[in-house]
């Protein structure tokens, strides 16, 4: 399913927005695809959300969600896709011609890929460690569900909110007291928590506690190797951070609005020489963020 005629508008709706790279590479993509349409962050606090989601379908606007209104905007589609109505979460809209919201959710086949690439030739895991238990989890668990004979330990900080997520996915055998016990015996562990965004964040489970053959995958993407990912690289296991799953995800949606191939080397591009650029731009001291300036010129196709 995609947006019948194309969207009036693109955008990206979450609280806070200031952070994503979303903008950069989707803003590369369309230029490369010659589509004259702007992919705009749009910072909407819980209580706009409604009154701004009206606007948009007045609009025919299409677009991504993020936190926190990935489920609110499910609620509110008039249909979702398979997908998205067993996440139980919308990261990705359009407006049909009839004037109705649909959603869809391509966070899942987004881990798939970066799952597959923190595996590299090593084979599908059999029992999977995963921290936290809010959508990103849930997106997790729609992927992992399909891994033949794959069980998961479940921890989260809260219990109720990992109970939760365990009735909707058998896949989950047991909750676990503690992300050290979750991580016994696991050949894959993923984090889905936002542990590792800030400088000063504690990792998500101790490098030593995994199994030595144990692959980590990582949903938090950073401008570098996020720590965990360094750490777990540097004690020999395989790992990936989430740059990979952001980045599909985002080309899955392209091709979900537009009906068209997206340019997934633009966009990697677009990221990776964006924070070049930002990080010339702390040299020379001026402190900009690389998201606050979508590039202006230069065709990255
Ligand atoms: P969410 O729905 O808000 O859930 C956050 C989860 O993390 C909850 O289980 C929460 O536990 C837990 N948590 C939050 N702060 C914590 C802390 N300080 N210590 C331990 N646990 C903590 O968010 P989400 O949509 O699932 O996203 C989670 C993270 O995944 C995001 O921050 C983002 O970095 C990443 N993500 C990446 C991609 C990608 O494309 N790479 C896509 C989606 C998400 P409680 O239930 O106890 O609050």
């Amino acid at each position: 399913m995609s947006a019948a005629t194309r969207p009036g508008r693109l955008v990206l709706l979450g609280h806070p927005v200031a952070h994503s790279v979303s903008p950069l590479f989707q803003n590369a993509a369309l230029r490369c695809a010659g589509i004259p349409l702007v992919y705009e962050a749009l910072d909407t606090p819980r209580d706009e959300l409604a009154a701004r989601l009206d606007a948009l379908v007045a609009e025919r606007a299409a677009g991504n969600v993020t936190i926190p209104h990935k489920e609110r905007v499910a609620e509110r589609c008039a249909s979702v896709t398979p997908v998205a109505e067993r996440v139980g979460a919308v990261n990705t809209f359009c407006v049909g011609d009839d004037g109705s919201l649909s959603g869809h959710n391509t966070d899942v086949a987004g881990f798939e890929l970066l799952a597959r690439t923190a595996l590299g030739d090593a084979p599908l895991p059999r029992r999977v460690a995963l921290l936290g238990a809010g959508g990103a989890a849930a997106a997790v668990l729609a992927a992992v569900e399909r891994w033949p004979g794959c069980t998961v330990t479940l921890f989260n900080r809260s219990v109720e909110r990992s109970a939760r997520l365990a009735e909707r996915f058998t896949v989950v055998r047991e909750l676990a007291g503690d992300a050290d016990r979750a991580v016994k015996g696991c050949d894959m562990v993923i984090n889905a928590t936002p542990l590792g965004l800030a400088a000063n964040d504690a990792l998500p489970v101790a490098v030593d506690s995994l199994e030595r053959e144990a692959v980590v995958v990582d949903l938090v993407y950073g401008r570098n190797e996020t720590p965990w990912v360094h750490a777990a690289r540097a004690a020999g296991h395989r790992a990936a951070d989430g740059l990979a799953m952001l980045l599909e995800q985002g080309a899955l949606a392209f091709e979900w609005w537009f009906g068209v191939p997206a340019p997934r080397e633009v966009m990697r591009r677009a990221v990776l020489e964006g924070e070049a650029s930002h990080h010339a731009r702390h040299a020379r001291g001026s402190g900009d963020r690389l998201d606050s300036h979508p590039r202006e010129s230069g065709d990255p196709c």
